[in-house]
This record gives C-alpha cells, sequence and structure tokens, in this order.
C-alpha cells in the first residue's frame, strides 16, 4: 500500500434503481463466447472465502482495490473474533482497523463495515437482506457488491461489473459504455438471466489470465475469432 493510500475514498458505487430488462435480441455470438469460457474456465467461482451472506458481504467490501488473496488473508482472523453483524457493530473502529490494514482504505472500510453491520442488526434482525434495493440502502455497498452477494450467497441472478468484466465486455463487443451501471444493464440485456452470476466469473477469470489490462495475450485467446478487440492498440 502507497503512502497516504488510505485517506483516499473507496470508489463510488451510485445507486442506480432500475434491474436489467430482459433479454432481446440473437445470442448466438455472446453464447459461444460463453461456451468457449466455460470450457476455458471449468472451475471459475467467486475466490472469496465466506460461511454465510453477512461473511460474504464484508470479504467483498474489503476486496475492493485488494486481491482476493489479500481479503481471504484478512478475513480468516476477523471472522474469527466478528463472525457475524452482531459482533462487528460493536467493534471499536481503530481494532478494526488494524485488522483490515493491509486491503486498502482501512478507514473508509472499517467505517463502512461498521455502519453496515449495524443497520443490518438493528433493521433486518441482524440477517442480510436479499434484495439489490435493500442491499444497495447499507453503507458502503453499490450494485457491484449487492450483485456479489445476490448471486454468490442467495443464488440470485446478479451481473457483477468489475474492471475486469467492465473491460472484457468493452473489447468484446458487448457495451460501448464505460460507466459500470450502464454495462450492467447492457450486459443485462444481452446475456440470459441465468448465466449472470456464471458469465461475471468467466469474465473476471478470463480477464485476470488472458484479457488483461493493458496488453491482452489475443494470440492466446480461445474466444478470439468472436472478438472484435474494441478499443484495442496494442495486444501480445
Ligand atoms: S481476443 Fe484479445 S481483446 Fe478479445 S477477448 Fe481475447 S484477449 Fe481480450
Amino acid at each position: 500500500m502507497k503512502k497516504g493510500q488510505e485517506n483516499k475514498q473507496i470508489p463510488d458505487h451510485s445507486y442506480v434503481p432500475e434491474r436489467p430488462q430482459k433479454l432481446s435480441g440473437p445470442l448466438d455470438h455472446v453464447l459461444q463466447v460463453l461456451h468457449i469460457l466455460e470450457k476455458t474456465y471449468p472451475d471459475a467461482h467467486c475466490a472469496l472465502h465466506f460461511n454465510s451472506p453477512f461473511q460474504l458481504l464484508v470479504a467483498t467490501i474489503l476486496s475492493a482495490q485488494c486481491t482476493d488473496i489479500r481479503v481471504n488473508l484478512v478475513t480468516e482472523r476477523l471472522f474469527l473474533s466478528y463472525p457475524d453483524a452482531d459482533s462487528l457493530a460493536e467493534v471499536d473502529q481503530t481494532v478494526l482497523e488494524d485488522v483490515i490494514r493491509s486491503t486498502g482504505f482501512f478507514r473508509n472500510k472499517a467505517h463502512s463495515l461498521i455502519a453496515c453491520a449495524r443497520m443490518i442488526r438493528d433493521r433486518h434482525n441482524g440477517q442480510v437482506p436479499s434484495s439489490l434495493e435493500e442491499l444497495t440502502e447499507l453503507p458502503g455497498v453499490g450494485r457491484k457488491t449487492a450483485n456479489v452477494v445476490l448471486g454468490n450467497a442467495f443464488q440470485i441472478p446478479g451481473m457483477v461489473v468489475d474492471t475486469h468484466v467492465k473491460r472484457i465486455s468493452f473489447r468484446l463487443g458487448w457495451t460501448k459504455n464505460t460507466d459500470p451501471n450502464k454495462i450492467e444493464m447492457d450486459l443485462g440485456r444481452i446475456l440470459p438471466e441465468k448465466k449472470w452470476v456464471e458469465a461475471s466469473h468467466l469474465l473476471i477469470f478470463h480477464g485476470r489470465r488472458i484479457c488483461k489490462a493493458p496488453v491482452p495475450i489475443c494470440s492466446e485467446c480461445p474466444v478470439a475469432p468472436y472478438c472484435p478487440k474494441k478499443g484495442l492498440k496494442k495486444s501480445r
């Protein structure tokens, strides 16, 4: 973590109430890409460790600007003392900051986690709500975090647009937008709802391994025949 990084703001996840529209238009191209990615990454899954919706929510908030590996190391210790909303709602902020320091932005994250735990305790009986609207009302929870929790803790379709999904969906020509909320709507229109969660994992896996920023390895990419490589200036 660079000096002074802890004082920066957690990236904004502004709330947009609509869910993506239902699927429309021809799907062959998109489904073919997904099919190839399924074969390429059969183990694509949520890499964060958790034993409850609350723990996934905490891990996802901590994962902003941090690797999943680092978050898993931190939460292994964190959840021993604070496994649920009731316990985390009572923690002293400086104590929590110390535990999560290595994830970066630790002051903002600690503040959000405690406020979030208190709202879940006081407004939702200690249980994480399972609707996009209620999740995005929680402090520190935007659509990306809410969709991670919906899809992986509640098995409710949610399209997660992180930096990998944003980059690859643009290169593939699946969206012309750069705003994550608009990209989520675009992907929601062209992908079947039952594929949203899996598609998110597949694109994230692909982004970490092949379709990297700033230079993707197109020569090794299994979906290259289907990719218009939009916005790409350089590749390997
Ligand atoms: S062909 Fe290149 S730009 Fe297109 S998805 Fe593959 S790695 Fe990414």
